[in-house]
């Protein structure tokens, strides 16, 4: 891998949570000498460059990867079809091109349109939170988080050494980078990202819809556990529904699953079948311990928050 990573020109596509982040990761460690942002809305470039997120801007793609050492797509993944096609004649020779969606297939299969030359690697950070927009970015976001990459099937030399500065960029920001192949990869994120999401979201629909339960009440005892599907439930509305559209077969797979356990729940429940709950809610509070120990969580009580939730 290569250890000494630089760029001349990094030009971030669509400056949000994830892109914001890294240029301001990569500002802090000096890895690239200029950081160009290209976001379809001037008011999102004024407003990054203010931040001091990217050095200067620019709306029009074509024009902005002009030069380009390193272009990262961090659009939403319904986007990254229609921004890698438009870079396909438009990416200077040798550049790297990577994303950072969180569905790996869906951006392979619009990878198959590139030229030969454009060396585009996809890479999925597995960090967030439930902000957007260039004010969400913050740069110790990859720090100890692991950054999964998932090549496209190519042996040629200079893929595999855009390969390998891809996972030493993500290493100079403090992730750890992981290679897995993106059917792999969007099966394992289905469970440990995606259903979570979809459980969020339905779950805090449906605290909407018990109506002898008023709204005044949710608030109020939220602290039960509520409060913590509601953060996760104010994610990204575009991201999130590009998600399940672009990895509907791994996410219909895993909440097939889910649906037959929670029969069980129920069926516990209605016939006071203690054991069964027992064990079941014994089986998982493992997990929990191992996710601390791997240090993907704080241990402190709710974990690691203050008493007003930040
Ligand atoms: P974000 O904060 O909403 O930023 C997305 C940026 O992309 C915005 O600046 C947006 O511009 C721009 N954009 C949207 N549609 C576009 C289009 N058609 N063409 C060009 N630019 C467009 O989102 P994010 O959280 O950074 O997510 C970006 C990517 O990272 C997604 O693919 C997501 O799956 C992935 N990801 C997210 C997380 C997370 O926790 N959030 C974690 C890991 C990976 P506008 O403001 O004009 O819409």
């Amino acid at each position: 891998m290569t250890d000494d990573i630089k760029f001349n020109r990094a030009v971030i596509v669509g400056v949000g949570l994830i892109g914001a982040s890294l240029a301001l990761a990569m500002r802090e460690r000096g890895l690239a000498a200029e950081i160009v942002g290209v976001d379809r809305d001037p008011d999102v470039i004024a407003r990054a460059q203010k931040l001091g997120i990217i050095d200067g801007g620019e709306t029009d793609l074509k024009k902005g990867v002009k030069g380009a050492d390193l272009v990262v797509v961090s659009t939403p993944v319904g986007a990254v079809a229609s921004v890698a096609a438009a870079l396909a004649d438009a990416v200077d020779d040798g550049a790297l091109v990577i994303d950072v969606g969180s569905v790996k297939g869906a951006v392979a299969e619009a990878a198959k349109t590139l030229p030969e030359r454009v060396l585009f690697v996809p890479c999925h950070p597995v960090a967030g939170t439930e902000r957007s927009g260039p004010e969400a970015g913050f740069a110790t976001l990859f720090q100890d988080r692991w950054c999964i990459l998932t090549p496209l099937p190519r042996e040629d030399a200079a893929y595999k050494q855009a390969v390998d500065k891809a996972a030493a960029l993500w290493t100079a920001v403090g992730a750890r980078a992981e290679i897995m192949d993106a059917a792999h990869h969007d099966l394992a994120l289905a469970v440990t990202s995606h259903l979570p999401h979809l459980i969020a979201f339905t779950l805090v629909g449906a605290a909407d819809d018990v109506e002898s339960v008023a709204q005044g009440e949710v608030v109020k005892y939220s602290a039960g556990g509520f409060r913590d599907f509601t953060r996760i439930a104010a994610s990204d509305p575009i991201m999130w529904r590009d998600v399940f559209l672009t990895n509907k077969e791994a996410v219909l797979e895993v909440l097939g699953r889910f649906s037959e356990e929670l029969a069980v729940m129920q069926r516990a429940i209605r016939w006071g079948d203690g054991k069964t709950l027992e064990d079941a809610f014994s089986r998982v509070r493992g997990l929990r311990r191992a996710i601390v120990e791997a240090g993907q969580e704080s241990a402190a009580p709710n974990f690691g928050r203050d008493e007003k939730g930040e």
